[in-house]
């Protein structure tokens, strides 16, 4: 028994990657703030230099694993799968993401198993 209750995984991670792309893009930006504070201040000009280049860069890196895991997540929300030629779904690779799907039976209200043929409270034709 699985229950889809709280927010998706996909969706965590896409919060996640939006997080980590704002947190790079800020430390990027706050190089070019303590830049533009310091300017025409040389003193500890090399020691300041090196500091605010290894923020550059891993702001650069922050937003793009951030820009990356956003990426993948935001894909995996879409279904990939198409129709078969019968007229059934494919749910295609990503059917592990989707979890169980039920559907209601017409009569009683029971949930079952969406590939269930009859109803498991009742019996009757899904
Ligand atoms: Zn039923």
């Amino acid at each position: 028994m699985s229950n889809q209750n709280g927010p998706h995984p996909a969706q965590i991670a896409k919060h996640v990657g939006t997080v980590l792309a704002s947190l790079g893009v800020l430390l990027f930006l706050s190089t070019f703030i303590s830049a533009a504070l310091n300017f025409g201040n040389f003193d500890n000009f090399h020691e300041r230099g090196r500091s605010m280049a290894l923020r550059a860069v891993f702001g650069f890196i922050f937003m793009i694993a951030g820009g990356a895991v956003h990426g993948v997540a935001s894909s995996k929300e879409r279904p990939k799968g198409g129709k078969f030629n019968d007229g059934t779904w494919n749910p295609g690779s990503d059917s592990e993401l989707a979890g169980p799907i039920n559907i209601r039976c017409p009569s009683c209200r029971a949930l079952n198993d969406e590939a269930a043929k009859f109803c498991d409270q009742c019996g009757k034709n899904l």
